[in-house]
C-alpha cells in the first residue's frame, strides 16, 4: 500500500470489459447528472457504496456523484440544484423522486500537504476542519475504506483504482486506507462504520485495520453525540441491526456507545437472558426493516436502556422510593447519562421514557385502569418491551394473555386508533411527525436520498412479536 505522499503515481484503470458496472444499473437520473457534467467538460464519477455494492452484487441505496467541477459551477448546471453543507458544500440535484449528492473531489491531508485552512488536527489527532477541494486522487486517498474509494468513470466505464479496492473487493475484505490507526484517529466514527459494513456486505475486517480497534476504540467517547446519533441510526435501523450489534461487541465498540448497557450486559446470567433480549429486538426491528415497516430509534433505545433503568431503579427502591417515582428517576437519570454519549432527540426520549412507566401497568389487570392503559399513545410500543420482557424472565404469562386478548376484543388499540405495530414502531414516527419538531430522521433520510432502488422491500409482513 502506497501513501498520500506518492500522489501522481496514478490509478489502476479497469476498463468496462473486465467489471460488472453497467449503467443500466446505476439510477437514470445519476448517469443524467455524470453526462450533463462530462459534456460541460468536468470528470464525473460514481463513487462509494454505489460502486462498492454493485461490484459485490448488492443494490445500492444511493448513488453518490464526484466531480472536479466546484458546487458553484455544479449549481450553474443544473436548475434543480441546492447547495448545502456548511463544513463541506454539496450539491444536490434534485428530481422528481430522488436527489442526487454531487460531491467536489477533496483534498488529503498528507504530512506535506497540511496547512492550517486545509487540514486540521486536534491533540489526539482527530480531524476538526477539512475542507479543501482536491484531485480525484486526493479524493480517493481521503476516503475510508478502499472499497469506498472506487469510481466509475462516466467517460469511458472504467473503473479507477487508487488504493487497491479492487483486489479487497474479491476478497471480500475492509481495509482502511492508509495507516489504521492514523485513520481512526482522524474519525473515530470509522471504527463504527467498520463494523456496520462488514455486518451490512458480510465482509472480513483486515487484520491491520481491526487490530488497530481495541486501543483507539475510547477515542467514541469524545465523538459529538449527535453525530453517533446519525450513525445509530444507519447501525440499528437500516435493516442488519443483530449482526452489527454482534461486530460491534465483538470489537470493544458497543460499550463507548452504550456504557450502561454494556456494563448491563457484562453482567449477564449463565444462560445469557440479557444477550437474549436485546438480541431478539434487535431481530424484530430487523424483520420489520425488512418488510418494508416503520420504525423508530425510541424503541431500541429503549431496550438497549430498559436493564440498567430497572437496576437503577432498584437501587432508588432500595432507598425508600415507591414503586413509580423510583421507576422514573431510574428512566430520566439513565437517558439523561445516555443522550451524552449517542444523542436522541427528545421527540423520541420522551416516548421511549413513557413506554418505561407504562411497564407496571401490564402487572395490574383491573379497573379502570385498564382502559387508560389501553388508550395510551405508547400502548403498543409499551406492551412489545413487556412481551420481550419475558426473555429476561420478568413477564407474566397470564398478563400477556390478557393484555393480548383484551385487544383482539376490540379495546381501543384494535380498532384503528392506532397503527398496529409489534415495535410501536409507528407512533414513534406518527409523533414525531406529528408535534411540529419535523420529520423523523428516517423519513428525512428518504426525503434526501432516494431509496426507491432498496433491494430491503419485501412484501411479506414480519411475524408479530
Ligand atoms: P451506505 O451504503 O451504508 O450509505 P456508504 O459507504 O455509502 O455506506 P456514506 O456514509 O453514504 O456510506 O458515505 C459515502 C462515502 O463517503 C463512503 O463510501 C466513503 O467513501 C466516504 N466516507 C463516508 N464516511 C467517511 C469517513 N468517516 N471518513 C472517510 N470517508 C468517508
Ligand atoms: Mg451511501
Amino acid at each position: 500500500m502506497t501513501s498520500p505522499v506518492d500522489l501522481g503515481i496514478g490509478p489502476r484503470v479497469i476498463p468496462r470489459a473486465e467489471h460488472s458496472i453497467s449503467r443500466a444499473d446505476i439510477s437514470r437520473n445519476a448517469v443524467k447528472v455524470l453526462y450533463r457534467l462530462k459534456d460541460a467538460g468536468f470528470q464525473a464519477c460514481i463513487v462509494g457504496g454505489g460502486v462498492r455494492d454493485l461490484l459485490l452484487g448488492r443494490i445500492p441505496k444511493d448513488f453518490d456523484v464526484a466531480t472536479d467541477a466546484s458546487p458553484e459551477q455544479v449549481r450553474e448546471l443544473f436548475g434543480n440544484c441546492q447547495l448545502i453543507g456548511r463544513r463541506f458544500r454539496l450539491a444536490h440535484v434534485r428530481f422528481r423522486d430522488e436527489i442526487i449528492e454531487v460531491a467536489t473531489f477533496r483534498g488529503v491531508g498528507g504530512e506535506d500537504l497540511e496547512s492550517e485552512d486545509r487540514h486540521v488536527l486536534d491533540e489526539s489527532g482527530r480531524i476538526i476542519k477539512d475542507n479543501a477541494y482536491g484531485s480525484i486522487e486526493e479524493d480517493a486517498w481521503r476516503r475510508d475504506f478502499t472499497i469506498n474509494a472506487l469510481y466509475y468513470n462516466i467517460a469511458d466505464f472504467s473503473i479507477m483504482d487508487y488504493v487497491d479496492g479492487m483486489a479487497d473487493i474479491a476478497a471480500r475484505r475492509l481495509r482502511l486506507i492508509g495507516d489504521p490507526e492514523t485513520r481512526f484517529r482522524e474519525d473515530p466514527v470509522r471504527m463504527v462504520r467498520a463494523a456496520r459494513l462488514a455486518a451490512k456486505l458480510d465482509l472480513e475486517i483486515d487484520a491491520a485495520t481491526a487490530a488497530a480497534i481495541p486501543k483507539l476504540a475510547p477515542l467514541l467517547d469524545a465523538v459529538p453525540s449527535a453525530r453517533l446519533f446519525d450513525e445509530f441510526l444507519k447501525v440499528f435501523e437500516t435493516g442488519h441491526a443483530l449482526e452489527s450489534f454482534r461486530r460491534l461487541q465483538a470489537h470493544g465498540l458497543f460499550e463507548h456507545l452504550f456504557p450502561a448497557t454494556g456494563a448491563w450486559l457484562a453482567a449477564d446470567d449463565a444462560a445469557g437472558r440479557r444477550r437474549a433480549f436485546i438480541e431478539q429486538a434487535l431481530a424484530n426491528t430487523d424483520s420489520r426493516v425488512a418488510a418494508g415497516m416503520p420504525v423508530t430509534p425510541m424503541f431500541l433505545f429503549g431496550v438497549f436502556l430498559w436493564g440498567p433503568v430497572t437496576e437503577r431503579a432498584r437501587e432508588l427502591a432500595a432507598e425508600g422510593l415507591a414503586e413509580m417515582p423510583a421507576l422514573v428517576q431510574a428512566g430520566f437519570e439513565v437517558t439523561t447519562a445516555q443522550v451524552r454519549r449517542v444523542a436522541l432527540p427528545k421527540r423520541f426520549s420522551i416516548p421511549m421514557r413513557e413506554m418505561f412507566h407504562l411497564q407496571p401497568r401490564f402487572g395490574r389487570r383491573q379497573g379502570r385502569r385498564v382502559q387508560v392503559t389501553l388508550q395510551h399513545r405508547r400502548f403498543r410500543a409499551a406492551f412489545d418491551l413487556y412481551l420481550l420482557r419475558d426473555v429476561l424472565g420478568e413477564a407474566d404469562p397470564a398478563a400477556i394473555r390478557f393484555w393480548t386478548d383484551i385487544q383482539n376484543v376490540g379495546g381501543p388499540a384494535a380498532s384503528g386508533h392506532e397503527p398496529a405495530a409489534p415495535e410501536g414502531a409507528a407512533e414513534g414516527d406518527a409523533e414525531a411527525s406529528g408535534n411540529g419538531e419535523g420529520p423523523p430522521p428516517r423519513r428525512r433520510r428518504r426525503r434526501s436520498r432516494s431509496r426507491g432502488r432498496s433491494g430491503r422491500r419485501a412484501p411479506e409482513p414480519a411475524p408479530a412479536t
